[in-house]
């Protein structure tokens, strides 16, 4: 398939590889910002095939897995009611809430949906006058922009019954956080290279020179993720800390200016809490005053509630790097992709759910597993 077969062939694989091993004199701990890179690295097991001092961190960008739980049960409560229609990406389905999640929400008698776009959560609005329809609105600076282009539509169009539960997040703050943690062990990003296609590439040479790491813009697919690995370790080891494209087929330095727009029209920055991270400055968008209106929360004004995260839980650690998924004690035996106990061992961008589906306990996944959302 054009663009996806030569970005996994295995001969050049072993090329990067090996150019890879001839650089590296010393040991070095790289991030890769997004989960779907985690899966590329496990599932290919890339990890295990990098010299021994080459560590790969796991970084926070699973947008299922940050989405506070405060907004999970707010999710919950507003899905409950029996006015609404409530739409989500199914991967949002089975992450625990406090006490239950949407799916059982809907075998409640709920009315969730799972869409495959926030503008068909618009046409149910309209095909639904008498019903208030609610989209999910969660996840980085690549779900950001059609978000936003509903809650544009809705109201150019006048469909007064929908509305976003925002829980958006922004990767550069993400990267700041990390590197002023005091455990932080990280000395150099693969950045997700989706992020730079909307975004561009501005916001990261300012990081690069303040922590003085290297940050290159990374692909997905095997060989995206090992040419990625290789600039950065050069410049490793030649000392240097600048913003590289190693991912220009989908990259520009200026990224989308249209989804760029559309985000400055409709969304503003505020502080967002990152599910076991905490709240980070800066690094979310809410709906802007113009669209207060479409704002589920403010429509809805479900405050007061009491959240309660499994204590056996350590997503919070896998999170920030500071803990292998196979390293908590829940792993693969209470909590499994059929029994989660964290939204990273849900999300098809966890990194619980990477481990367990692709090697850890050495039996292969059930089909159920191995397909752990609807
Ligand atoms: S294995 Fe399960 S309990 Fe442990 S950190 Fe991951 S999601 Fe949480």
């Amino acid at each position: 398939m054009k663009y996806l077969d030569e970005f996994q062939d295995p001969g050049l694989a072993r090329r990067l590889l090996d150019e890879i091993r001839a650089t590296v004199t010393r040991p070095w701990a790289l991030m890769e910002v997004c989960g779907g890179q985690t899966h590329t690295i496990i599932r290919h097991g890339i990890d295990q095939l990098l010299p021994d001092n080459v560590e790969l961190i796991h970084g926070p960008g699973c947008p299922v897995c940050v989405t506070p739980l405060e907004v999970i049960d707010k999710a919950l409560e507003i899905a409950a009611r029996p006015d609404v229609i409530f739409c989500s990406f199914g991967d949002m389905l089975r992450v625990p809430g406090s006490d239950r999640d949407l799916f059982q929400v809907r075998s409640r008698g709920g009315d969730v949906r799972v869409v495959y776009s926030p503008l068909d959560a618009l046409k149910i609005a309209q095909q639904n006058p008498h019903r208030q329809v609610v989209f999910f609105g969660i996840g980085f600076e690549t779900t950001a922009p059609p978000n936003a282009m509903t809650v544009h539509q809705a109201r150019k169009l006048g469909i007064p019954n929908f509305s976003l539960l925002v829980s958006h997040v922004r990767v550069p703050p993400a990267i700041e956080a990390i590197m002023q943690s005091p455990s932080c062990r990280v000395q150099a990003f693969l950045a997700a290279g989706h992020v730079c296609s909307v975004m561009g590439i501005r916001e990261y040479p300012e990081l690069a020179e303040r922590f003085r790491v290297p940050i290159v813009v990374t692909g997905f697919e095997p060989l995206d993720i090992l040419e990625g690995i290789r600039r950065t370790v050069r410049q490793l080891e030649r000392g240097e800390h600048t913003v590289d494209n190693a991912y220009p087929r989908a990259v520009r330095p200026e990224g989308n200016p249209a989804a760029q727009a559309m985000l400055a029209d409709v969304f503003e920055v505020t502080d967002r809490a990152w599910r076991g991270i905490g709240t980070i400055p800066a690094s979310g968008w809410r709906l802007s005053e113009r669209y207060r209106d479409y704002d589920a929360e403010y429509r809805f004004s479900v405050e007061g509630l009491t959240t309660r995260e499994p204590a056996a839980c350590r997503s919070g650690e896998v999170l920030q790097g500071l803990l292998k998924p196979h390293e908590c004690e829940a792993f693969g035996t209470t909590c499994t992709p059929r029994t989660p106990l964290g939204a990273t061992m849900v999300s098809s961008e966890g990194a619980c759910a990477a481990y367990y589906l692709y090697r850890r306990l050495g039996t292969p996944p059930t089909p159920q597993e191995a397909s752990p959302v609807a």
